[in-house]
């Protein structure tokens, strides 16, 4: 209870959180280190983003450029994926995504022909000419999701913005994950072009203002961002405090601006849009330079790797050649995430690829993940306290641990983040996280099968319908042969008695 009402006095705008072990130094001041040697093969999977997956359009021995459309966006909610580099198709083919499952997904494979050679690309004179429709159709051609970690459309998001009338955007800074910086270096090198990508989408949603929001533990992309949007009074830089999970939307909309999005809304429904950094980057180089998202940078960090770095790589890089740039040593491995540790995923292989929404590569060793035992739960309510959301964890673990899971939803489970502030604070060390992630993949996996039952009750019921109809079209028609069998058998035996009543006068 003292954590939640210091930080209750500190920030009265905050909401739960923890003080997480930030292990960000050996990165954040580093350069970006553009220099990792160009893969021999690429392999670019066509879902990359929430919504329905591209489809292909290239085929096996097709030559591209880099910066080549190679699946197209389907549907409203979709995103197109290009090559990351020029070469050959060698193969469209099911290949492990970079997913705790590891299941296979369509992907596209490249083999690179060491050129680079990039397609023309659709610069414009002027892009602070283009309308908002021109700039959302420019963001959506170029593949751009965010890179925040949701890998949402970007396009969409901003048709959504100029649709429903947003009066501010906000821009997150807060990359709040331990050993996270690529958002802390994208801020410190590329701050200007960050700005510009601002600027558009707040032309591609004819938007007001827009506020950046970053951690006080980067001091220097904070500076940076500063002097960037200098002259441009539209848009305010504002330092937040550095407190896990203030990276989440929700949570640093409320400290920025006080305002609550509704707990079954989106930003939108109270003006607002949110984007990441790393996107406003992508938006600047799609619009401005037209070029399509084919690169990212991307923390690796964590005591199995040597030489931790942020590094530019391109999607569709293999895990492991990335780990092996920055001199990976397998030995020590005994956890591979993608993402941060509070929120990433744990990896089973490290041939998969590398993609959009890839903000970091963690080879952790087991001097980054202390052994502790599980022990009962004593009640003590840290894990309440340290709720962003206002959820009850142990509650809800102990009705998951019976298998309750509606009663767990009862109680707010599907609000959960699965940020795992609950877990990191636990003294008992009860990985409460863990229960949410399961009973959350055992909802949908019921989902699923009721949805596939319905569809099958559907689908019998028309069948079923359909075989009724035709047994009663078959009956009509029976009944009209029957019928007219009857008029004809009644017209001939009149025929017949008016001949007998002839012949007998
Ligand atoms: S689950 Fe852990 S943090 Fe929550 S009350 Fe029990 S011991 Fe405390
Ligand atoms: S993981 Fe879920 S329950 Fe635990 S602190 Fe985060 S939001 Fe709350």
């Amino acid at each position: 209870m003292m954590n939640m009402l210091t930080s209750w006095f500190e920030h009265p705008r905050l909401r739960g959180g923890v003080h997480a072990e930030e292990h960000k130094l050996d990165t954040a001041n580093k350069p970006i280190n553009l220099g990792l040697p160009l893969p021999k093969r690429l392999y670019i999977p066509v879902q990359q983003h929430v919504g329905k997956a591209a489809e292909p359009l290239v085929k096996v021995g097709d030559q591209v450029l880099k910066g080549q459309i190679l699946a197209y966006s389907q549907g409203n909610i979709s995103a197109p994926v290009h090559a990351s580099s020029s070469g050959k198709i060698a193969d469209v083919l099911d290949y492990p995504a970079p997913h705790p499952s590891a299941l296979p997904i369509r992907t596209i494979v490249i083999e690179t022909d060491g050129l680079d050679t990039w397609q023309s690309l659709h610069v414009p004179d002027d892009p602070f000419v283009l309308t908002a429709e021109e700039i959302c159709l420019r963001v959506g051609a170029a593949g751009v999701v965010g890179l925040g970690g949701a890998v949402f459309p970007s396009a969409v998001k901003l048709d959504l913005g100029r649709r429903n009338q947003i009066h501010t955007l906000l821009i997150n800074g807060g990359e709040c994950e331990p050993y996270l910086t690529c958002d802390d270096r994208m801020m410190q090198e590329r701050a200007e072009q960050i700005v510009t990508g601002i600027r558009l989408m707040l032309q591609g949603m004819d938007a007001g203002k827009a506020i950046i929001g970053i951690e006080d533990n980067k001091p220097q992309a904070y500076q940076a961002m500063r002097e960037a949007s200098a002259g441009f009074d539209f848009i305010t830089v504002s330092q937040v405090p550095t407190r896990y999970p203030m990276g989440w939307d929700r949570q640093m909309l409320r400290y920025l601006t006080g305002w609550e999005i509704p707990a079954d809304g989106r930003a939108t429904d109270i003006g607002v849009v949110i984007h990441n950094v790393s996107t406003a980057y992508a938006v600047y180089e799609a619009v401005v330079l037209g070029r399509p998202l084919i690169s990212r940078v991307v923390t690796v960090a964590g005591s199995a790797v040597a030489n931790p770095q942020n590094v530019e790589v391109l999607i569709g890089t293999l895990l492991q050649d990335l780990l092996k740039f920055c001199e990976f040593d397998e030995q020590k491995l005994s956890r591979l995430v993608m993402g941060g540790p509070m929120m990433g995923d744990a990896l089973p292989r490290r041939d998969v690829p590398l993609v959009k929404a890839t903000n970091g590569v963690l080879a952790l060793s087991a001097q980054d993940l202390p052994e502790n035992s599980v022990q009962p739960c004593i009640r003590c309510s840290s894990c309440v306290s340290a709720c962003p959301v206002g959820l009850l964890p142990l509650e809800m673990a102990s009705r998951i641990k019976v298998n309750q899971l509606e009663a767990a939803v009862d109680i707010g489970l599907k609000d959960c983040i699965n940020c795992g502030s609950c877990s990191y604070v636990c003294p008992s060390h009860i990985p409460l996280v863990q229960y949410f992630k399961y009973a959350a993949g055992e909802l949908f996996k019921r989902q699923q099968m009721e949805h596939k039952s319905e569809q099958t009750r559907r689908l019998m019921n028309d069948k079923n319908e359909r075989l009724e109809k035709i047994r009663l079209e078959a009956e009509e028609e029976a009944r009209r042969m029957a019928e007219a069998r009857a008029a004809r058998a009644r017209e001939q035996a009149a025929k017949e008695s008016v001949t007998t009543q002839q012949e007998g006068a």
